[in-house]
């Protein structure tokens, strides 16, 4: 059966109509972060399944994969990577572009932030099209590191974003349609 601690998690998590324009149901998952017990036991539940896996990467992507990564990767023992948008890290970068609705945008990540051989976690709030996913997938893999799975807390399944992750498997703890 589902785990007892989804529910309240998922009803946590607020929905803003048409933000940031008509058409899109935005998951606003601060409503979360103020919910102690859901903040504690999404948490909970990402280090029960990831911990003594053998992971040593846990690789955020901004901006809400910095919220849910860190506490992941300190309590399984792992470094945390920020996957940035353009133009944020200050050292020698790679970086891998993604197609949006309209044009393209890219993330970045710091040259010897991981080595080949490195087993990864990729987390972020939520997939819709699996673009941001799929950047962060072929990042890693182009410098060697092996994607254990994807973690995010809320998937849009009618997008399906999961079909773009290739071999990468896919855990999400809420699904919204
Ligand atoms: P995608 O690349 O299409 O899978 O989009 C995922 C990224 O966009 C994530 O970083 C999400 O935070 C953000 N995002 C896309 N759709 C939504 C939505 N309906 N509500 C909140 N965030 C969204």
């Amino acid at each position: 059966g589902q785990d007892p601690r989804i529910p309240k998690i998922a009803s946590s998590i607020r929905v803003i109509p048409d933000f940031p324009k008509p058409g899109i149901m935005f998951q606003d998952i601060t409503t979360l972060l103020l919910d102690t017990e859901a903040f504690k036991d999404t948490i909970d539940i990402f280090v029960e399944r990831y911990k003594g896996k053998g992971i040593s990467v846990v690789a955020g992507v901004e901006a809400r994969g910095f919220i849910f990564g860190p506490p992941i990767a300190l309590a399984i023992g792992a470094k945390f990577v920020p996957m940035r948008k353009p133009k944020k890290l200050p050292g020698k970068v790679i970086s891998e572009e993604y197609s949006l609705e309209y044009g393209t945008d890219k993330i970045e990540m710091h040259v010897g932030a991981v080595e080949p051989g490195e087993r990864a976690i990729i987390i972020d709030d939520l997939i819709a099209t699996g673009g941001t996913l799929a950047a962060a997938i072929r990042l890693l893999e182009r410098v060697g590191v092996k994607i254990v799975e994807c973690a995010c807390v809320i998937e849009l399944p009618e997008l399906n974003g999961r079909e773009k992750l290739g071999e990468a498997p896919l855990f999400i703890l809420v699904t919204s349609d």
